[in-house]
């Protein structure tokens, strides 16, 4: 049927199966090569972020859980990693990326049931990625001294990490596969409402047959990650989050000799000038700020329109909303899932009444929402001032705030003018201008006629708050040895 409003296609549900997933009802802490449970015996239910109901229960670990398990690190940092030889860390490594592919159906459905993103985001994107990371990081084992020449690189020990719920299973990755390349341990703490890919690839490892204590995981909340922070034989600290934690852990930090990578928040510009494929644009800008909910640091939020394109960017952009499907996420055909909780809807609603407070132009499209769960139709401001708090802070939600430049310089200013710097993208048809703004832009990552692309072969990170280090990449490399 032709839906008249938009020129759309209704489609029929195509609900990716659950039948071939394997969830335990309960999940103990992953310590020392064995699942084991918490001495405090304390759990707390995951949740589907779609209907709200309980998925499986995890175990909020205790202090003790945490010094077990860095304990657990440091033995096998000594007796097992350090004497592994790159060759077989690398065969290890590679392991585990061969089996992710082999279990990806499984993680990909459990990943939208936990974290409430779309199948066709995480079964796409998430976790090829994060196999293609395990690969990537794989193929350097035993190559440390060809990226580093004449520099001895040395692992640094036991690594901390700690990641947030958007991209789960992939940001597990982005931590695991280049600490256990360089010969480091690690201690690895998920984000509270989406550990149960972590725990998945726990498994994993015990299945690939790492040696006991290499990886450990330990679940729970913000105060875990406090804990692993402040254990006195943590060697590095890897994070990924907020900035607001992110200025915790290092103010936590100074003083010792720990080493620190940050990925920290963004409020990204994404720029169209009036000579860009504006179809294709809209495409980038939908991409950037709607596809996975906003869930993303690096999105799009910020819309930077040249003057003479902006009501036709707009006209076209409100059509293209109209045809975007929220609702279940395991549907191949959804496009916005579920937001990931009940307190991030709230953060998310609290912005878009800021917005409207503030005066911004509001539209959203009318499309039905499911009952129950946690949704965010995806959301515009227009006529959205800089120092609006929507353009300035992240609301990492569906919601994008909409500017309009008249030149280069302008918006080359505007952009920048925020506490972020992590990515930002450009569309235009003159490579100059390309050029220009790419090195002008104070971000990590700038995009040229697309958005949000990932390969574990480019290094990815912040300018200013958006955080220090690099992840991907040889430059991911470097952040675990000392050279
Ligand atoms: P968050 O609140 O900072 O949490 C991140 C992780 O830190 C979670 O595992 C969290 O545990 C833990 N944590 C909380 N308080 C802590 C503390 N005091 N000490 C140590 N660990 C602590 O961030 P989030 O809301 O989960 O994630 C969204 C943020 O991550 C956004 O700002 C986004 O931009 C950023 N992000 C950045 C990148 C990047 O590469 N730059 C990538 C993805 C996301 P709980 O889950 O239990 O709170
Ligand atoms: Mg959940």
């Amino acid at each position: 049927m032709n839906d008249s409003k938009n020129g759309s296609w209704d489609l029929s549900p195509a609900p990716e199966s659950t039948g071939h997933i394997k969830l335990e009802k309960s999940y103990d802490l992953f310590i020392n090569g064995k699942f084991q449970p918490s001495a405090g015996g304390l759990r707390y239910k995951s949740i589907n972020p779609a209907n709200e109901k309980v998925i499986a229960e995890v175990t909020e670990s205790t202090e003790a859980d945490v010094d077990k398990a860095v304990k657990a690190a440091r033995a096998a940092y000594d007796k097992h990693w350090s004497k592994t030889s790159p060759r077989d860390r690398g065969k290890y490594v590679y392991r585990i990326a061969r089996m992710i592919q082999e279990k990806a159906r499984e993680l990909a459905v459990i990943e939208s049931l936990d974290g409430g993103k779309p199948i066709r985001e995480s079964r796409d994107v998430d976790i090829p990625l994060a196999a293609a990371h395990f690969f990537y990081y794989a193929g350097w084992a035993d190559k440390l001294d060809y990226a580093f020449p004449n520099r001895k690189p040395k692992p640094v020990g036991v690594a901390g990490q700690i990641i947030p719920w958007n991209f789960p299973l992939l940001m597990a990755a982005w931590k695991i596969a280049p600490a256990l390349a360089t010969g480091n341990t690690v201690v690895l703490k998920p984000a509270e409402t989406t550990s149960l890919t972590a725990l998945k690839l726990a498994e994993i490892i015990q299945e690939a047959g790492l040696p006991p204590g290499v990886v450990n995981i330990v679940t729970g909340h913000g105060k875990i990650g406090a804990a692993l922070v402040n254990h006195k034989d943590v060697d590095k600290i890897a994070f990924t989050g907020s900035t607001d934690v992110g200025k915790i852990i290092q103010k936590s930090i100074a003083g010792t000799d720990k080493q620190c990578t940050l990925e920290l928040g963004g409020k990204a510009a994404n720029i169209i000038f009036d000579d860009a494929t504006i179809d294709q644009a809209v495409e980038g800008i939908v991409d950037g700020i709607y596809f996975n909910q906003g869930h993303v640091c690096c999105a799009g939020s910020r819309l930077f329109v040249q003057e003479s394109v902006h009501d036709e960017v707009i006209r076209k952009l409100k059509f293209r909303m109209n045809s975007l499907i929220v609702g279940d996420p395991l549907d191949k055909n959804t496009d916005i899932g579920a937001i990931n909780s009940r307190e991030q809807l709230a953060t998310i609603n609290s912005y878009i009444e800021i917005g409207k407070q503030e005066g911004a132009k509001f539209y959203q499209p009318d499309c039905e929402l499911p009952n129950e769960g946690y949704w965010c139709r995806p959301s515009l401001f227009t006529d959205v001032a800089q120092s609006n708090r929507i353009a300035q802070e992240e609301i990492f939600g569906p919601v994008l705030a909409v500017q309009t430049f008249r030149t280069v310089a302008e918006v080359i200013e505007k952009a920048n003018n925020t506490p972020y710097g992590l990515s930002a993208g450009v569309w235009t048809d003159k490579g100059s201008k390309i050029f220009n703004l790419t090195s002008q832009m104070r971000a990590g990552v700038v995009w040229a006629n697309t958005y949000n692309k990932f390969d574990p072969s480019s290094p990815f990170g912040g300018y200013k708050e958006s955080g220090f280090g690099r992840e991907g990449g040889l430059h991911g490399l470097s952040a675990y040895l000392k050279t």
